[in-house]
């Protein structure tokens, strides 16, 4: 049971795909009085079954509790299910753990101001399997009392990282891990179909692809002080290093009859600073390139 400063026992839970569903069981399992709602009503079923109270409407979901949870796709659909229940949103605490851009956290925020709640953005950082469990993060963002008055209750989610008052940080910096996440598993589902066009399964190259990716972290631990001092020689690299290198991984991929889009836009982008006349010096280089918006052309 909570013992958090708001002493809250009770959660409504709004949207129950694979997170929310697993938010109200991690609920249900720290023993707090569950109330859900969700589009589909049936996807409700099992966790009416551990306990928790089936709404009947989103206005009879946002009545039963101050605290209010909301796992939706994004915030377009948070307008399209609490549109029609707006009088009932005065006095509740959203913790909006839809996934959006800054910008639409900051207008929900508002949005949600306007008709008397507050408004706490959520950015998750594990996927259902780690719900319920304090070694994995949530991003959060909005007002500091706010988020400290609850914090234990938003604790049976995940652990809390309070990111600031600004309601777009907590989605930011979900986003800047959405950047790499893709970027970097993409590049991985792409070696994959290298190797298997090469007659390599995917558990044969397991071992060396979790090595590769799991000592990124090497890199930017290096790479992170230079970048903030500025200094972007070729010591340890260089950009006409990386245009024959890429340009040898185009090529492996051409060979081997696999889409080489991928590797031939990076490729792209080294060959483009490269002209830009940064040759000699670091893979760093890019950091400015991409922040001229160039590479939108
Ligand atoms: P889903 O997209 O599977 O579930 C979304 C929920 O939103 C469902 O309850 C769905 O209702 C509801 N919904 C979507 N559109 C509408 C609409 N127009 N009107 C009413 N309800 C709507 O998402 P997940 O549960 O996987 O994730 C929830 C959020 O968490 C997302 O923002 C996601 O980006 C984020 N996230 C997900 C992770 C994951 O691993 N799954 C990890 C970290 C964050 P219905 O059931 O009726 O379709």
């Amino acid at each position: 049971m909570s013992t958090s400063a708001a002493n809250t026992s009770s959660v409504t839970v709004i949207g129950l795909g694979p997170m929310g569903r697993a938010m109200a069981g991690a609920y249900l399992d720290a023993g707090y009085q569950v109330t859900v709602w969700n589009r589909t009503a049936s996807r409700a079923d099992d966790l009416v079954a551990r306990g928790a109270v089936r709404a009947a409407t989103v206005g009879e979901a946002l009545a039963a509790n101050e605290v209010v949870v909301l796992s939706l796709t994004d915030y377009a659909a948070m307008y399209s299910i609490l549109e029609p229940a707006v009088p009932a949103l005065e006095g509740r605490v959203l913790v909006n753990l839809s996934s959006d851009t800054p910008g639409k956290a900051r207008e929900g925020a508002a949005w949600a101001a306007k008709h008397g709640a507050r408004h706490l953005t959520g950015g998750v950082q594990t996927p259902p399997s780690g719900i319920g469990s304090t070694e994995f993060n949530t991003y959060y963002s909005g007002p500091r009392e706010l988020f400290e008055e609850y914090e234990d209750v938003l604790k049976v989610i995940t652990g809390t990282d309070y990111r600031g008052e600004d309601p777009g940080l907590a989605a930011l910096y979900y986003q800047l891990q959405m950047d790499l996440f893709w970027t970097a598993l993409t590049a991985w589902l792409h070696t994959l179909a290298l190797a298997n066009a090469n007659g390599i399964s995917a558990s044969e190259i397991q071992p060396y692809a979790a090595e590769t990716l799991g000592g990124m972290g090497q890199f930017i631990d290096f790479y992170t002080p230079r970048i903030e001092a500025g200094q972007h020689s070729g010591d340890v690299e260089r950009i006409s290093m990386a245009v024959a290198s890429l340009d040898h991984v185009v090529h492996t991929t051409r060979d081997s009859g696999v889409d080489p889009a991928l590797p031939a836009a990076l490729l792209e982008a080294f060959r483009r600073a490269a002209a830009e006349g940064y040759e000699e010096d670091s893979l760093t280089r890019l950091i400015a390139m991409f922040g001229r918006g160039t590479a939108a052309k």
